[in-house]
């Protein structure tokens, strides 16, 4: 049976048709910020969908999307993206419904790559799965005994949004010394430019660190241990097999992981420190898509 998978980003929207072993075909890509407005766009991903089940050949069960945004997965309804205007409140279960004669499910982003990598990635063969994407925001997804876990409003996963002190600086989200606001991609290379000048990325972060740049080193495993102060509480109340990280700062690897163990080992109570699993993703660019054609399986 094949589904297609829509990985709708701030950037760019991403979509594919995807078989029962989680293998992409077919992979169509739109930019988000071209399209003129909320209905243009929606009229190109429609155009892109029909094109691939045209071109496949293939009957198709339905279509998985997965937003940058909280959601009302049950109805399908957005409720906003913070990085895109113009979606608050809409419908984008039932618009596609109507328009294609197939089955939608709509969830977040971060809940989609959840799902990947637990079906298909890193996270195969456990019951219990926690996955954190790190970039400009800090995502967090969570399944339970097998199952995603969405929480009383469907907001739950938010572990960026955990304090990890009793003050600090202000988030976006209103609270204070969340996670986010000292991992988010921003702020590391806040700290970096200040070591070594206006130009650095965070690759060349990752580059500096790999050849034994003492300094790149130092902030990559004060990352580190910013996350192990959440992921300890993560790992104390929760009790997951294993954490998958991803995500676009998720790419230093080792230089955040190896620290990253240490620290829990030293933080977090024995049983789940010792229990408990933190590796790196594995679906890489995919996920958003493999991710997304597993919410019609949920
Ligand atoms: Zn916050």
């Amino acid at each position: 049976m094949y589904t297609i998978g829509i990985d709708f980003g701030a950037t760019f929207v991403k979509m594919g048709l995807v078989d029962d072993f989680g293998k992409v075909y077919f992979r169509r890509k739109i930019e988000t910020v071209l399209s003129a407005s909320r209905a243009s766009l929606i009229d190109a991903i429609i155009c892109n969908i029909r094109d691939i089940i045209e071109i496949s050949g293939k009957s198709v069960s339905g279509i998985g999307i997965g937003v940058p945004g909280p959601v009302d997965s049950k109805k399908g309804v957005v409720h906003y993206f913070p990085n895109i205007k113009g979606w608050e409140g809409v419908r984008l279960k039932s618009i596609l419904e109507k328009k294609l004669g197939l089955r939608v499910e709509l969830d977040n982003d971060v809940n989609a790559m959840t799902l990947g990598e637990f079906v298909f990635g890193a996270g195969k063969n456990c019951n219990n799965l926690v996955c954190l994407t790190l970039g400009t925001g800090v995502g967090g997804g969570i399944i339970i005994d097998g199952k995603l876990y969405r929480g009383g409003s469907m907001c739950a996963g938010e572990i960026g949004h955990m304090p990890i002190n009793e003050t600090g600086p202000k988030c976006n989200c209103g609270g204070i010394a969340c996670l986010e606001r000292y991992i988010g991609n921003k702020y590391i290379l806040e700290r970096a430019k200040k070591t070594f000048g206006n130009n650095v990325t965070l690759e060349a972060l990752t580059s500096l660190a790999k050849f034994g740049n003492k300094k790149a080193i130092t902030i990559w495993s004060d990352v580190a241990q910013k996350l192990s102060v959440a992921l300890t509480e993560v790992i104390n109340l929760l009790n997951p097999d294993k954490i998958v990280i991803g995500g676009g700062v998720g790419k230093a690897g080792e230089l955040i992981l190896s620290p990253l163990r240490k620290q829990i080992k030293v933080r977090a109570m024995k049983d789940q420190a010792v229990h408990v699993k933190i590796i790196a993703a594995k679906l890489g660019a995919d996920a958003g898509i493999i991710g997304a054609s597993l919410l019609l399986k949920t």
